[in-house]
């Protein structure tokens, strides 16, 4: 009995280690890291079909491994009666600098500083170079109104999401700040990340990017004061540094 029981352990610890070595031997480059990338001729990304699509009309990409596991996810959600759709994926370099720059421009003359400026567009936005919406892994669900999911449709489909997501390997990557004394964005019920694919691209990521490399955009000189890696990328709920145990056991 405690031989079959040790043995299964190991079996057990081995696929384990088995799951955990697939997520992390896939080597990314720099410019992948800093989003500077162009999804449609990038053959890692794939282009979400309408059918999971919130923004039909507009093309979308993820790494082909999240759009699987979203897919499996919102096929699953729809069973429960539950609707599921992605309203932004993939964010290169050059989107995510057109929707802060804009933001900039609206509103540096409201600010005395350019750190003061900054810190407004990063309760929500973040830096080009520095969004985990360049790697293919995260997600934004149904809404980006924090309004949305407070009621209703939105308030199930969320908590539809608290209870099952992790079984298909996605967390809620901003949580509430003052749960676990995060840093960074202010709480986030819409986006959602796929950690067998970005716990390890985070960890290449803090390893390679200096706050020198985040360049390139009006306000970029605040990186460095705001400490943008540090407070901002690697502020992230504490249960999305590791694989959620319910993805990990599941009958695959
Ligand atoms: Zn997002």
């Amino acid at each position: 009995m405690t031989k079959t029981l040790l043995f299964l352990g190991v079996v057990f610890l081995t696929q384990m280690t088995c799951v955990a070595q697939q997520n992390v031997i896939t080597i990314y480059e720099k410019n992948f890291l800093l989003g500077k990338i162009n999804y449609e001729s990038d053959n890692r990304f794939v282009k979400i079909s309408d059918v999971y699509s919130g923004k039909v009309g507009t093309a979308m990409y993820l790494l082909e491994p999240t759009y699987e596991a979203f897919v499996n996810m919102s096929n699953a959600a729809k069973k429960e009666g539950v609707s599921l759709k992605i309203v932004s994926a993939g964010r290169n370099f050059q989107m995510q600098k057109g929707i802060w720059e804009r933001k900039w421009n609206a509103r540096r003359a409201n600010f005395k500083s350019d750190e003061e400026t900054a810190l407004d567009i990063l309760k929500f936005s973040s830096m080009p170079g520095t969004s985990r919406h360049h790697w293919g892994t995260d997600l934004d669900i149904n809404s980006v109104d924090p309004a949305y999911f407070q009621s209703g449709k939105g308030k199930k489909e969320l908590e539809w999401l608290e209870l099952n997501a992790g079984k298909f390997g996605f967390c809620k990557t901003y949580n509430d700040k003052a749960l676990q004394g995060r840093t960074g964005y202010s709480e986030e019920d819409w986006h959602w990340s796929f950690l067998p694919l970005s716990i390890g691209i985070m960890k290449q990521y803090t390893d390679a990017i200096e706050l020198s490399d985040i360049t390139g955009f009006l306000g970029s000189n605040t990186a460095t004061k705001l400490n943008i890696i540090d407070v901002y990328v690697e502020g992230i709920a504490t249960e999305c540094t590791t694989l959620p145990l319910d993805y990990l056991f599941q009958d695959k």
